[in-house]
């Protein structure tokens, strides 16, 4: 047994450090694992899941060797250097034919390896690829727009640990996590009298079980919901006026919206009582500070956007910005979450279906109406990395079709999953403990740490991880400007003010040298940082960045140094935490100078979304029919699912199979015993799973969890899956009219017991 390594775990946004012992009979197995007491964000905090990260580690199904499809249709190995030639050659020939932007990337992390998706702007670049997309574009983007009109690029996140209230939207933060030391903080906020904490869920979740005011909203109902609440803000003068009059626009085109909203009526189309909506709105607007989150719940539901709208009319219309326990603008090293709406100008669109790109992501639902067409600006290639969009992403059986129509896929991977089943070739990597990785999900505030892991283990069998196969795959395509590793290579040696006037002379005079920077930096000085660390070599560029982007909240961080240097001494600090390290220290005053409006105002009025305020007036839609009666929550995050990098289900101590849960009422009528066999039927597919019958459900309303329905190897060597897998049942065409996320969470169902 190993003494303990700090490492973080990666099955959720908070990447909490943890401590591992290295063991079992070759030394390669995580044996244990326990919350890291030194990680400057976490300090020991972690929940249950990591403990079974060697599921991960150690999984079913990993892929060894380059692997290339037969005629016939099986696999077979290949050597390295024939794969990077052959996947060079073939895209080349893509982009020869059809144009780089024939050539379409997924993926590019999960949630705790996001080096890939700096390492492969290079590679996409040196095919003239321009269109990608990831998760994030079937969960965020539609939250992202909202905040980038009104905010001017900025995004947000709340200060629950400080907040008089708090407010849940779709989200069970005992599960789902999302804030740091998510249970500890939502207990403090439970037991605290002087405090509340209002969830809006249509299930009793762990959450709302301990909260003071739980809306408990008709499923995909939430938009009435939170119209009726700020009509009440509007109606009984409880809007913020004199902090909205120093601070925002367009409070009088707003306020006729919500001006003549019939509260009671709005109330009983969610099916909250009035009664209820008007003490949590009016608990919030009396509170001191009042932080909201919105997730999966609403974010993968009806209207989604216009629900992030809504959000930020609640918050914003009672103050809740840029101070202590509210609303805030998190300093990052890499902004994943921005978005920049041209003003004035036409937003960029996806080249078949026109759908709007956010934070330059394409929305999944439309991924494969942009390959499953004869359109001559069709998707022809694909690259996935970390990445499994064959079961992933909504309505499977038609991904699968579209990544097959494909005329080249490949799949940069760890294991073989569902996507790489379908490919042309799998380039098989290092695991995220077999290198240096790192996430950007840095969105804490006011100190914001980042965490620059070093590996575990070597990779084994001459694996590597993506920075050296985009490297690898650059220098195939002949786009690698060499001169410049070169020189910077010897700059390097010189020192770092030598280093920087190179780099930045390459920047300057150099065209295209910009997307390249991420090989040219791994190659120039990868093999030149500490051991274990050469991935980190993209982390110089970001780090000078961010010293120029954000220099005083570097600055309070603790970096005493001026001007140049601070870049650097950013870095030196990140690369010798391996425990991870604060880069940013914020005061509440900064959140107004990252508002990016052309005035430093936020925005209250966007007329597309207000004209859909105006539309909910006409009631929710019946969306359920006799055939279809149930409305199925497809994805629901539970204690031990999470995506699809786990491939076995023993990795689940609690319900392996994934239950179909259902209100006893229900099952009741349908003859459900708990544990009994059930199928779940939508216009898209079928699937049959266990029952377990869930006084949390209301009746009427079922869920299954994410992350189920994963192929892999069993013991005795077939293939085999466990449980159903949620987007067997989703619709592509079932999305957000406006940011085109998916309805995963409102999906009309049939629900019968299996003899
Ligand atoms: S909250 Fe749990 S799942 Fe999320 S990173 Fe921390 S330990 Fe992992």
């Amino acid at each position: 047994m190993s003494d303990w390594q700090p490492t973080a775990c990666m099955l959720c946004e908070c990447n909490c450090g943890v401590e591992v012992q290295l063991g079992g009979p070759d030394g390669r197995h995580l044996t244990k694992v326990r919350g890291d007491k030194a990680h400057p964000a976490s300090k020991g905090y972690a929940c249950e899941k990591p403990s079974r990260m060697d599921f991960y580690q150690n999984g079913p199904d990993r892929v060894r060797k380059p692997l290339r499809r037969r005629p016939d249709g099986s696999f077979e190995e290949i050597d390295w250097d024939t794969a990077v030639r052959e996947v060079a050659e073939c895209f080349a020939a893509l982009r020869e034919e059809h144009g780089g932007e024939s050539i379409f990337y997924y993926g590019g992390g999960g949630q705790g390896n996001h080096m890939p998706a700096a390492y492969s702007r290079s590679t996409l670049a040196a095919l003239g690829s321009r269109y990608r997309t990831n998760a994030l574009a079937q969960e965020k983007t539609g939250e992202f727009w909202v905040s980038a009109r009104m905010l001017g690029g900025s995004f947000t996140r709340a200060d629950f640990e400080n907040c008089e209230v708090g407010v849940f939207i779709g989200k069970n933060p005992w599960f789902s996590h999302g804030l740091p030391h998510a249970r500890l903080t939502l207990r403090a906020l439970a037991k605290d009298p002087e405090r509340c904490m209002i969830v809006i869920d249509p299930r009793r979740s762990e959450t709302a079980e301990m909260a003071d005011i739980h809306l408990a909203v008709k499923p995909g109902t939430d938009a009435w919901l939170l119209a009726a609440m700020i009509a009440v803000l509007v109606q009984e003068d409880l809007l913020a006026g004199d902090w909205l009059a120093e601070h925002a626009d367009g409070l009088e085109q707003v306020v006729p919206h919500f001006a003549a909203i019939d509260v009671a009526r709005y109330c009983e189309a969610c099916g909250v009582t009035e009664e209820q909506v008007r003490e949590a709105t009016r608990r919030i607007a009396r509170a001191e500070s009042a932080a909201i989150f919105e997730d999966l719940g609403v974010q993968m539901n009806r209207h989604s956007t216009l629900v992030s709208y809504l959000h930020r009319l609640l918050g914003f219309g009672t103050g809740n910005f840029a101070k202590k326990g509210a609303a805030y603008s998190p300093a990052s090293l890499q902004p994943i979450a921005s978005h920049t709406e041209p003003p004035g100008g036409k937003a960029a669109t996806s080249p078949v279906t026109g759908s709007r790109i956010i934070s330059g992501l394409i929305p999944c639902n439309v991924v494969p109406d942009e390959i499953l067409t004869d359109h001559p600006k069709r998707f022809r290639g694909m690259i996935v990395e970390s990445g499994n969009p064959a079961h992933s992403l909504a309505d499977t059986a038609r991904m699968r079709e579209a990544l097959s129509a494909l005329d080249l896929l490949v799949v940069i991977d760890v294991a073989m999953t569902e996507t790489a089943r379908l490919a042309d070739y799998v380039l098989p990597v290092a695991t995220q403990f077999e290198k240096a990785e790192a996430t950007f999900f840095n969105f804490e505030f006011p100190k914001n740490y980042f965490h620059l892991r070093h590996p575990l283990f070597d990779p084994p069998d001459g694996l590597f991880s993506e920075a050296e196969l985009h490297s690898r795959l650059v220098e195939a395509l002949g786009a690698m400007p060499e001169p410049a590793v070169k020189a910077l290579r010897k700059a390097w040696d010189e020192g770092r003010p030598a280093f920087r006037a190179r780099f930045f002379e390459f920047l300057q005079g150099e065209p295209g040298f910009f997307p390249m920077a991420p090989v040219v930096l791994y190659r120039a000085i990868g093999d030149k940082l500490p051991h274990g660390l050469k991935e980190g070599a993209v982390v110089w560029a970001l780090a000078q960045i961010a010293a120029q982007r954000i220099p005083d909240s570097v600055r309070r961080a603790g970096f005493d140094v001026d001007g140049a240097e601070l870049g650097d001494a950013l870095f030196d600090a990140i690369l010798e935490s391996p425990r991870g390290m604060i880069f940013a220290v914020d005061d509440w005053e900064e959140g107004w100078k990252r508002v990016g409006t052309p005035n430093g105002r936020i925005q209250l009025a966007l007329p597309d979304l207000l004209q859909e305020v105006d539309i909910l007036d006409a009631g929710p839609p019946q969306e359920t029919s006799a055939e279809f009666p149930f409305v199925l929550s497809a994805g629901e995050r539970r204690s031990f699912t999470a995506n699809t990098i786990f491939r076995t289900p023993e990795w689940r101590k609690k319900d392996p199979r994934g239950a179909l849960r259902i209100s006893p009422d229900d099952a009741e009528r349908l003859g459900l015993a708990d544990g009994g066999a059930v199928r779940v039927t939508t216009k898209r597919g079928s699937a049959v799973t266990v029952a377990e019958v869930s006084d949390r459900m209301r009746p009427g309303h079922v869920s299954l969890p994410n992350g189920m329905g994963v192929d892999f190897t069993s013991a005795q060597g077939g293939l085999e899956r466990a449980g159903a897998a949620p987007n067997e049942l989703t619709a592509s065409e079932d999305r957000d009219r406006f940011a085109g996320t998916p309805w995963h969470k409102h999906v009309a169902a049939r629900v019968e017991a299996v003899a």
